[in-house]
Order: C-alpha cells, then structure tokens, then sequence
C-alpha cells in the first residue's frame, strides 16, 4: 500500500482547513510569529520516494504562508520546495541551531486552498507523489535545481601539467578552450572519461574550483518604456532640432514607446534619450511585459438569437446554482459553441473566470478566434507549446485575479484561477483529455469534474459523441443533466454517409485504394471548385488481421477483442496475439469463415494515398495534414489557413482532421478504409470508431452547399458502420453499454493497467510474469489479467507488456506500492502505472 504517502496526503489535506482565507489576502503578522515552516521539497527521485516534511528556519524578515514557493538548502544543493505548514516552536527531536534557513521566497500565494485539494485529490486516485503533481501543474523551471559547475582559478602554472593525470589534461582542455573557464560538471562528464578521477586531480592542485550555481526560476521580463511627460512646446534655445525630432517622433506614438521601439522608429541612440531625460522631458521606466500570446484580434462578433433547442439547453444550465455537472449532446453544427459562449457571458460579467478545455491545438485556433470575436481581450491561451517564459507569464497574470476564459489543452485543467464560475470541456469524448504517461496519468474531466465540485461551479462537457463515461452517467446513473441539440442550425441537412463494400470493389477487379465511388467524386470535385478531406483513420501500426474476400476479423475467444499480428523479425513464425489475456495462435493460412487465401494485415499511411492521389489525379491540390506536416509550432494554423482560404482541393490527414475543423466550402468527406478503427484490440474499439466517423463525416456540408460522406469499408455490416450511417449514436450507445456490463469493462469495471518496457525482452517478460505473480498472490478485490506483450510490442526498440487489473466498479483501487513492484525488476526495466487507462497500445 502507498501508505506512508496517504498519511502525508491526509496531513496535507487537513492544513488546508487552517491556511488563510485565501492566498491573495496576505495574513497581518500575529504576535506570535512563526520562525519555522515545514516543506515539501522537490527532491529528484523516482516516485519511490518517501515524501517526507522538512523543516526550515525562517529569518527575521522572511514573510513565508503556505503555499508559497521557496528556494532552500538541502544536502549541497539549492532546490525548490513549497511551504506547507508554519510552526510557533521547533520540532522537539531537532536542536534549533541544526535547523537550515530558508534562502528566498521565489514566488508567494501560488496555490489557492481549493487549488491545494484538488493536487492533493489528483495525487490520491492516480497513485503519484504529490510533488510530481505539483511538478506538472507548475511552469517549468519554477521549481529550480541548483547545479554543479567546475572553473579555472586563477593561475596555473604551465610547466607542471605534463605531471597531471590524462582525464586531468583533458579537463583542463575542455575548460581553458571555453571563453569563461567554466562548465557545468554534467557537460564536463560527457566530454571526458574518467572525469570524476581527473577533477580530483585538479581539485587537489586548487587549479580549478567546484561551486553550486543557484536555481534560476524563470523571471518576469522587463522592458524600457520612454513616457512623455511634458507636453508644452520646447523653446527653441531649450532643445536641439534633433531632440525636438524625437519628441514629435514620441508624441506621434501616443506619448509611450518602447525605448527599443522609439530608437528605431527616431534612427537615435539611447544617449540622446538620456539627455532628453535629464532635461524632464521624458521618464525612462522598466516596465514589465507579459509574454502570453499575443494574436491579430478578428471582427467583434455579436451574440446570435438562439434555436429553440439551444435556449431549452442555456435555460437549463442557468436554472442550477453550485455544483452541477451537464452533458450537452449537439450534433455536429448544432450551435454548442453558440452555447458556451451565451453561459460565459453572464458569469464574465459578475467578474469570474472562466476554463474551457479543448483536445489539441490544432482546433484551438478556429475557436480561440471565436471566442477572440465574442470576448476580445479577455482570453488568455494556455498549453504546453508555449515557451517557458510565456507560461510562466501566463500563469502570473492569471494568479491576479482579474476575470478571464482561459482556453488551453489537457494540462490546463491546472490553471490557477482564483474565482472559477464554470468549466467548459469541449469534445469531451475526445481521448486526448487522457495523459497516458507519465505520472500522473489522469484525464482532464475527471480533474475538472473535481475542480468545479471544490469551487462549487458548473461544468459543461460538450460533444456530438459523448463519451460512454459521460453517457452512462447522464443516461442510467442520473448524477449529471443531458441536454440535446438533436438538429444543425438553420435547418442544414446532415451530409448521406455512403458506405462503400470494398470486398465487392476487389471482387470486381479493382486494386486501387480507392474505390469507384470515390474517384468520381474526387474527378467531380476539380470541376465544381469544392473542397474535400480525406481521412486515413491509422494509428501508429496498425496490426490486425482480416479477409479481404469476406472481412472476417480474427478474434481472441476469450476477451471480445480483435487479435494482434505482432512484427518481431524477418522470418519468424505469424503469430497472432490477444494483448489482454495473451491467448496465441499461428496465423492461419487461409480464412477461417470462407477459406479464401487473401487475409491480410491492415495499414495505409498518409503517404501512400497521397502518391496514389497523385498518380490517379494529378490536377488535385492536396494538403497534407498529420504528424509529420505539423510539427512546427504554427503549423496547424498555417496549413488549415492555406486550406480554408482555397489553396488547397484536399486535406489528406489522419485522427487530427476529426476534431472540430468548421470550414464552409468542404462538401466531400472520404474515409479511405475505416477498418483500421473497427478492429484495435480493445474493449474501446467500437465506441471510437463511431465517434471518429461520425465527427469526420460532420466536417462537411457545413456550409451552403450540401455534403456527401463516403466510408470505405471490408466490413460494411459492423454494427458501428452501421450505426454511423444511420446516425443512430443513442442506440448504438445504448446497445455497447450491454456488451460492457457482459464482458466487465467500464464503467461496469475500473481498469488499472501496468506498462513494463525495456530493451531486452526477457528481462520485460520476466519482470512482467513477477508483479503478475505478486498481484496474484494478493488476491485483492481485483482480477488480473495478462501478462500479455502491448499492442504494438516493439517501439523503437524497446519491448513492451502490460497487466491489466480489473475491479469491480466503484471499489477502492488498493494496489501494492510502485516501489516495491519495481523492485521485483531488472534495473533496466521501468514500469508505469495507469489508472483508467484508455490507451492499450
Ligand atoms: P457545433 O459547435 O455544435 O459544431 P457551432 O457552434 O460551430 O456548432 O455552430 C455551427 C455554425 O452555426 C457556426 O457557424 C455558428 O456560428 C452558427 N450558429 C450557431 N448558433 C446559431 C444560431 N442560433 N443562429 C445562427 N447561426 C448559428
Ligand atoms: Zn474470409
Ligand atoms: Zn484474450
């Protein structure tokens, strides 16, 4: 059991009771003054490690409250640590004059009390230190490490250096080539062998010195302003015509410039600035300049009358005061954002903030400009693609308190705002709301869920395919509100969804990847001047096997899983394995239902149709749209850009182009074979197939011109198919939550997956079959399942497998700790834990 972590947590948790009213108000100073704190300090280890409180002296003009950020000595370091608890007296065990002092407060009033739970609760359920929580919701670099750096001293006498050791010289060759004489002590052990022996050397001569370079947490970033401040006309014997220039040059500007600005734009120096300032004429100031993203605003939007079923749903959302979580079921181009934007409004205005979550950058820009067009300034962007500084300035601005929407991704979840009035999840079904690694694995509308519970908001979580979490507890369970908008706004059709059976186009002779249908209406597009996507639904490797005469899919008999074909070497027998229980088989030679030879092993990539688009038609312009074309930072905004404004027939892109692109002028919507979502081993195959298909087909016919979906397919009558094109997603639910309460998976089970990797694959299976057999002996509330290798088993070059533990739902998730698990594997070796995992790759 994690217990010694747990007793930390309840110890942690029970202080929030005491620590101020809230951390913007800071307490007057008592009488009797507290002179010690109690830290967590971040202390780099594995998540092994005992989470122990230490503590420190505080100096007579050191102003500490919980909460606070601090920077400490500990063993020869300076590292970062968080005030948890003041003391009045000294521990009883610790002799005062032994007790180390607290060096600075980096940053104070960082962690709200309801901020401090909801860490505390993230840190509980998912099995992770607090500290690395609080390592994850913090700005990078915040929590600094000092660092170990060697310099020349002064005088080293040449002559003698044929005496010093060969790790010595090199030493001394690496530090006398640098400019300043001095490097950090990790960079001058990667340079040399032997190093540790050479530094002694050098040490033991006094030629070169060993110190500790303080952290340095990121800094808020300053610059020079040039102010008018007088504003009469200067006498001509006052002032040179040249001075005179400037001051026009500034008034033209408003009468405030930054000095690297007014230099440029006045062809001066900032000598001459100086002078002017000396003379009264200006004041030079620091200024502090935010580094938060910074965009060309759009046109001001205004809100729009709302649909009868958009009101139904505001109304409803409006009638609840606190805590209430809704579900609200649009389908897509229902007008949710509309929606969101309308519940904003009022809330805004009684001055709170506002957090709305979306899956990926990729779909922020189009809604940020949204929200940009309703709100103006008053939205801020929050994701991990920002730099550091831009985080960090981000996070500061937020920590003032003053009312906002932050939008952001996953980690945003972790914004501190104070005065939270509602929280927004938007494609809630969306599985990169889920971090799978590392530590701690949570998902983001579980967190946010907790978020509004402790602020006592609501929270809205938005989609046209609802999770099955988010169904079933609207639906059956009954502890949040559905709500629908069952139709388009303005009465646009939803676009037909052709199914194309792509075992009849082989049949008939046709070995493109791309069947009939689909290159008429791909010739067609060209010549009406519309614009298509093309979707090739892969995921990494895709490795299961079917029938391309009938579409039979091989099956594991134990789990209701497609089985894996698994690569391992040239060569090497065709097995197929279920990544769940580990059942194996050879792969038969011939088709198990209609013995034809054709059974084949899926994949397509983005490349490959791209080629053979351009093969089939060279006249279409194509855009390429997954991982590797929008690697770069504004990539996404660029290339969907570039689309939206007709440079581009066709989007060619992978999962990426599902999530909630609105662009008018797409009419034609191909999914290139959708086989490769309907069979990926595992229990949460069906639900994301139809939530796939059923977003991308929602991509078109948004505009004026009417839509046409075409979904090619080996396996036209698979009930997901076939609830996609019948957009019969309530029904399709309805009958996949049975199928789960009969095989036990969730939300009938909670899972608890283990991630075991490493490059020699015995020792991976070796350390597997020992926590299986410890997690076995256990015998807890859970069943365990596997060992059994993952589904893409080797990545680069590292073997995986996984355990998988089921218990029945609403249990309390008791598991051995992580550090003794690992202590049954190879040091090479690392094992992970997942909790709710929804990524089984
Ligand atoms: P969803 O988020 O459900 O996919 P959107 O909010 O993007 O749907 O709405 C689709 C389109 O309809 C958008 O262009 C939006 O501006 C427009 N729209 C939404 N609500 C209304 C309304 N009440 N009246 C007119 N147009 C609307
Ligand atoms: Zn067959
Ligand atoms: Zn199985």
């Amino acid at each position: 059991m994690i217990s010694k972590l747990d007793r930390l947590q309840t110890s942690v948790t029970s202080f929030r009771v005491a620590a101020s009213k809230s951390p913007f108000y800071r307490e007057s100073p008592s009488p009797a003054k507290p002179r010690w704190v109690e830290v967590l300090v971040d202390y780099d280890r594995q998540e092994v490690e005992d989470q122990k409180l230490y503590t420190y002296a505080l100096s007579q003009n050191l102003q500490v409250q919980p909460g606070d950020i601090l920077s400490v000595p500990f063993g020869r370091q300076q590292l970062g640590a968080i005030a948890i608890r003041l003391l009045s007296e000294p521990p009883a065990d610790l002799p005062p004059e032994r007790i180390k002092s607290v060096q600075e407060v980096i940053s104070a009033g960082f962690f709200p009390p309801s901020y401090w739970q909801l860490l505390n609760q993230v840190a509980t359920y998912y099995h992770t230190p607090l500290m690395r929580v609080i390592r994850m919701a913090l700005p990078p670099g915040l929590l600094g490490k000092s660092q170990r750096r060697i310099r020349l001293t002064n005088s080293i006498p040449t002559a003698a250096q044929v005496f010093l050791n060969p790790p010595a010289q090199q030493l001394l060759n690496v530090l006398t080539s640098s400019k300043t004489g001095d490097y950090s002590w990790r960079y001058l052990k990667k340079q040399v062998r032997q190093a540790q022996r050479g530094l002694q050397d050098l040490l033991k001569r006094q030629w070169v010195e060993s110190y500790l370079e303080p952290p340095k947490p990121p800094r808020p970033k300053r610059q020079q302003v040039v102010t008018l401040v007088k504003f009469t006309v200067p006498e001509p014997e006052e002032l040179t015509p040249r001075q005179q220039e400037i001051l026009r040059v500034l008034g033209r500007q408003g009468g405030e410039v930054l000095m690297t600005e007014l230099l440029q734009q006045a062809q001066t120096s900032s000598g001459l600035i100086k002078t002017l300032e000396q003379k009264q004429w200006v004041v030079i100031e620091e200024q502090e300049q935010l580094r938060t993203d910074r965009h060309p605003m759009p046109d001001r939007d205004t809100p729009k009358p709302l649909t009868p079923a958009q009101t139904e749903a505001l109304q409803a959302i409006q009638g609840r005061s606190g805590y209430h979580p809704f579900l609200l079921h649009g389908i897509t181009g229902s007008g949710k954002t509309e929606v969101y934007l309308q519940a904003i409004a009022p809330i805004l205005e009684q001055g709170q903030s506002i957090l709305v979550l979306v899956p990926e950058i990729g779909l922020t820009p189009q809604l940020t400009d949204r929200f940009r067009a309703r709100f103006g300034a008053k939205i801020r962007v929050y994701h991990s693609a920002l730099s550091d500084g831009e985080r960090y300035d981000t996070w500061r601005q937020m920590l003032q308190g003053t009312p906002q929407i932050v939008i952001g991704t996953r980690s945003a979840v972790f914004a501190p705002l104070p005065h939270l009035g509602l929280i927004i999840l938007d494609e809630e079904h969306d599985t990169s709301f889920k971090q799978s690694q590392p530590a701690p694995t949570y998902h983001a509308r579980q967190v946010a869920q907790w978020r509004a519970q402790l602020e006592n908001c609501p929270l809205i979580l938005g989609s046209a395919t609802p999770s099955m979490e988010t169904w079933f507890s609207s639906g059956l369970e009954k502890t949040s509100t559905r709500l629908s908008l069952p139709e388009r706004v303005e009465n646009r059709p939803l676009p037909p969804i052709a199914i194309v059976d792509l075992r009849r186009e082989l049949k008939q002779g046709n070995r493109s990847i791309f069947s009939r249908s689909l290159q008429d209406h791909l010739r067609r597009l060209g010549d009406l001047q519309q614009q298509g996507i093309l979707f090739i639904p892969r995921r990494g490797h895709s490795t299961f096997v079917s029938c391309r005469s009938c579409g039979h899919v091989l099956e594991c008999p134990h789990c209701d899983v497609s089985l894996s074909y698994h690569y391992t070497h040239e060569g090497a027998t065709e097995r197929l394995r279920c990544h769940y229980c580990n059942f194996s088989q050879l792969q038969p030679s011939h088709c198990p239902e209609c013995q034809s030879p054709y059974l084949k092993h899926f994949g397509t990539g983005t490349q490959r149709v791209t080629q053979e688009l351009a093969k089939l038609f060279p006249e279409l312009r194509v855009i390429r749209f997954d991982s590797d074309t929008t690697r770069t930072k504004n990539a996404h905004r660029t290339l969907l850009t570039r689309f939206v404004q007709g440079e581009a027939d066709l989007l060619v892109g992978t999962q990426m182009l599902t999530k909630g692109l609105d662009i008018p002028g797409v009419t034609l919507v191909g999914v290139v074979a959708a086989d490769g979502l309907l069979h990926q081993g595992d229990y949460r195959a069906g639900e994301e197939a139809v939530q796939i298909l059923t977003q991308v087909a929602g991509r078109a016919g948004r505009g004026d011109d009417p839509g046409q979906v075409i979904i090619q397919t080996y396996s036209p009558d698979h009930r997901a198919i076939q609830a996609v094109q019948q957009n019969a997603y309530a029904t399709f639910m309805e009958q996949e939550l049975q199928e789960r309460e009969a095989y036990h998976y969730p939300p009938y089970s909670s899972l608890v997956l283990f991630r075991f990797s490493g490059l020699d694959l015995m020792e991976v299976q070796t350390a597997a079959d020992r926590v299986a057999e410890v997690l076995e002996s256990r015998a807890g509330s859970y069943q365990v399942l596997g060992p059994a290798p993952a589904r893409v088993m080797r990545v680069s070059d590292a073997y995986r497998w996984q355990i998988l533990l089921k218990f029945p739902p609403g249990a309390e998730i008791d598991l051995p700790s992580l550090g003794e698990l690992r202590s049954l594997c190879s040091a090479r070796v690392s094992l992970h834990l997942d909790i709710d995992p929804l990524n089984f790759g």
